[in-house]
């Protein structure tokens, strides 16, 4: 991490962001559309000319991400221009279900709040941002849902067009809640890994399109570094000591782990050890088996899961996620679809946060990796809700109640003690 640069430094178009270094190498290059090292085709990171920063500078800021604009590679006056506003989500203490679970101290990290819904607005605002300084006209992406709906959002409040390339299985409320920004939308006949090599062929032939997790992914990446800032913000400036992440691509998890680190060397949060811990489904765990097997690379699987949202076969930061969780003593695991259902009920029964299927292999990783040993049930923990349930209605696996009764006392009475009280918790 480089040392901190004066305040007279003149505000670029992209804060104090200064390089792309490639993660492999470490060769350097010009902030720009790319996002692979000419010398190793290794994954390109945003670098920073750090500024010092204080909290009160902090949280004097907007309550959105942009009260971190100074560590994103976006225009110093990027909270005037139209974009979604997203973060600042709620960090919920969940005592019930730390309780239900034999945890002393639990967070639940609600992305639920965000404008579509997902921790995914995050990163498309970075990428915005980024893009039109870039000179982009067009907002593009490959998604496996939550990405389709923030693009098509951001890109219709910014006034730009927006192409997204979504699989044709993907759930009808995804499906909706893309359409109705406007935009193109193309439902591609094939997996999420299918439709992401397509987009990466468009983007080597469309040089004014920025598709957000192709050509501009360094920027969009460190967008999710504000779910970390935001947790050590609202924890008082402190890390906790566990962090249970979903992992698609990866990048949400190495991103978090980056902005703890960053908060301890720029002497706003202490230096002190977080265990980070990948959660995968067992339809899609190329990086939960790596971890296991012990190895460096990860091996591509084709996704089966109703964990949509986290289908991705091929993840680009899975050797990354590796070398996080390693480093701190966190693990990788999965769970089966079953689990990940019986999760999103516990986690609505104790805490009335209804969340998407990556909410229940989140939270049904954490209770594998208590049974495990691997998680400390005594450590602060956080575990991320990064999407909303009601956009992956069909997998909560209920099928309410529907028989009607008439308006009478008498068969309200009949009809309690025909149903069993439904407890909270036992999901
Ligand atoms: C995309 C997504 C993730 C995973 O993000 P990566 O950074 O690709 O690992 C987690 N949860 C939800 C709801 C998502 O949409
Ligand atoms: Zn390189």
């Amino acid at each position: 991490m480089s040392s901190s640069a004066p305040a007279s430094i003149p505000a670029s178009r992209f804060g104090h962001a200064d390089r792309l270094s490639c993660r492999e190498c470490g060769q350097t290059y010009e902030l720009g559309a790319h996002h692979a090292c000419a010398e190793c085709f290794g994954p390109l990171e945003v670098g920073y000319d750090y500024p010092s920063l204080s909290r009160e500078s902090i949280t004097a800021g907007p309550p959105s991400i942009w009260r971190y604009a100074s560590l994103l590679p976006v225009p110093s006056d990027v909270a005037t221009r139209p974009n979604t506003e997203p973060g600042f989500t709620r960090l919920v203490r969940a005592d019930r279900l730390a309780n239900a679970l034999g945890m002393r101290t639990l967070w639940v990290k609600d992305e639920r709040a965000n404008p579509t819904h997902s921790f995914k607005d995050r990163v498309v605002a970075v990428a915005l941002a980024a893009a039109l300084e870039m000179g982009h006209k067009v907002l593009a992406c490959p998604s496996t849902g939550n990405l389709a709906n923030a693009v098509a959002a951001a890109a219709a409040r910014a006034g730009i067009r927006s192409v997204v390339l979504i699989p044709a299985g993907l759930e009808p409320q995804k499906i909706i809640a893309t359409a109705v920004y406007g935009g193109t939308m193309v439902l591609v006949d094939g997996t999420y890994d299918d439709v992401n090599r397509l987009a990466s062929e468009l983007a080597d032939d469309r040089e004014d399109w920025a598709f957000v997790n192709v050509n501009v992914r360094p920027y969009y990446a460190e967008g999710s570094k504000t779910i970390g800032f935001e947790i050590a913000e609202q924890l008082g400036w402190r890390l906790p000591e566990q962090i249970v992440v979903p992992v698609a691509s990866g990048a949400q998890l190495v991103k978090i782990d980056k902005a703890f680190r960053e908060l301890a060397a720029l002497g706003l949060v202490d230096d002190t050890p977080c265990r980070v811990f990948g959660a995968q489904a067992s339809g899609c765990a190329p990086v939960a088996a790596a971890f296991r097997a012990g190895h460096d690379v990860v091996q591509p699987v084709r996704p089966d899961t109703i964990a949509r949202s986290l289908a991705i076969g091929n993840p680009a930061d899975g050797p990354y996620v590796l070398d996080v969780t390693r480093r701190t003593g966190g693990a990788v695991a999965d769970v089966t679809d079953d689990e990940i259902v019986a999760a999103i009920g516990l986690l609505a029964t104790t805490e009335g946060v209804f969340g998407e299927t990556a909410a229940g292999v989140t939270l049904a990783t954490t209770r594998r990796l208590l049974e495990t040993g691997q998680l400390d049930p005594e450590a602060e923990t956080v575990i991320i809700n990064s999407g909303d349930g009601l956009k992956t209605l069909d997998a909560a696996g209920l099928n309410p109640e529907v028989r009607p009764i008439r308006p009478t006392l008498e068969a309200f009475a009949e009809f309690e003690s025909s149903v069993p009280p439904r407890k909270a918790a036992d999901a």
